[in-house]
C-alpha cells in the first residue's frame, strides 16, 4: 500500500476514535438535555395544576358567599313569615323559603364536590413536587457524568487531534478535502476496500457500496500509488489483501 493511502488508513482510524468520543459525549449531553426538557414540562403542568386549584377556590369562595347570601334571605324570609296576615301570604313565603333551602343545599353540595378537587389537587401536587425533585436530582446525575466523561477523555482527545494534524501534514491540500468531505458524508468511511466478487471471473467490488470496480482500476491500485475513487460512491479506494500487494 502507498504512502499516502497509509497516511489516509492512520488519519481514517483517528477520525473514526474521534467520532466515536463525539458520539458518545453528544449522547451524554442529550440525556442532560431530556431530563432537562422532562423538568420543563413538570414545571408547565405544576404550573396548570395550581391554576386550577386557584380556580377552583375562588368558585368555592363564590359558592359560600351564595350560600351565606341565601341563609340571609331565608332568615328575612322567616321573620315576614312571623308577620304573614294570611294563610295564602304564609304559604307563599313559606313555599320561598322551601325553594331557597333546596336551592342552597345544592350550592352546598356542589361546594362539597369542590372541597374534594381541591383536596386531591393538593395531594397530587405534594406528588408533583416530589417527582420534580426526583427529576432534578436526575439532571444533576446526568450532568456529573457528562463532565467526568469529557474530563476523563479530554487528554485522549487532545491527544487524536495532535496525531490527527500530524497525519494529515502527510497529505495533500485537495485530497485532504475530499477525505474529509467524504469522511462526513459516509459516517467517517472515507476509505473502502476493494473486494473480490468472484476470483475465478476477477470481479471485483467496491466494499463501501457493493458496485462493481473496473479492473483497469484494480490494476492501477495494485501497480502504483495513485489514489482512485470508486466511480458510484466516491470513496478512496484500496486493495485490502496482502496478496495484491505482494503482487505489485
Ligand atoms: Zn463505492
Amino acid at each position: 500500500m502507498g504512502q499516502i493511502l497509509d497516511a489516509l488508513h492512520q488519519l481514517q482510524a483517528i477520525e473514526l476514535k474521534i467520532a466515536a468520543i463525539r458520539r458518545t459525549e453528544a449522547g451524554k449531553t442529550r440525556r442532560v438535555q431530556t431530563y432537562k426538557r422532562q423538568v420543563a414540562a413538570a414545571d408547565t403542568q405544576f404550573a396548570e395544576h395550581r391554576k386550577a386549584v386557584r380556580e377552583r377556590q375562588l368558585r368555592l369562595d363564590q359558592l359560600n358567599l351564595e350560600v351565606a347570601a341565601r341563609d340571609q334571605n331565608i332568615q328575612k324570609q322567616r321573620d315576614a313569615l312571623g308577620r304573614a296576615k294570611t294563610n295564602k301570604e304564609y304559604a307563599a313565603i313559606l313555599a320561598a323559603i322551601n325553594t331557597t333551602k333546596a336551592d342552597n343545599s345544592k350550592l352546598e353540595s356542589t361546594a362539597l364536590e369542590l372541597m374534594d378537587d381541591i383536596q386531591s389537587l393538593k395531594s397530587a401536587t405534594v406528588h408533583m413536587e416530589e417527582e420534580k425533585t426526583a427529576l432534578l436530582a436526575r439532571v444533576a446525575d446526568a450532568e456529573r457524568e457528562a463532565q467526568a466523561y469529557r474530563d476523563e477523555v479530554a487528554a485522549e482527545l487532545a491527544r487524536l487531534e495532535g496525531e490527527r494534524e500530524e497525519c494529515a501534514t502527510g497529505i495533500g491540500p485537495e485530497l485532504l478535502q475530499t477525505f474529509s468531505r467524504l469522511a462526513e458524508h459516509h459516517d467517517g468511511e472515507a476509505l473502502a476496500p476493494v473486494q473480490e466478487a468472484n476470483r475465478k471471473r476477477t470481479e471485483y467490488i467496491c466494499g463501501g457500496c457493493n458496485m462493481t470496480i473496473a479492473l483497469e482500476i484494480v490494476n492501477v491500485l495494485k501497480s502504483s500509488e495513485e489514489i482512485r475513487f470508486c466511480h458510484v460512491c466516491g470513496r478512496i479506494l484500496y486493495l485490502e489483501e496482502p496478496a495484491s500487494r505482494r503482487s505489485s
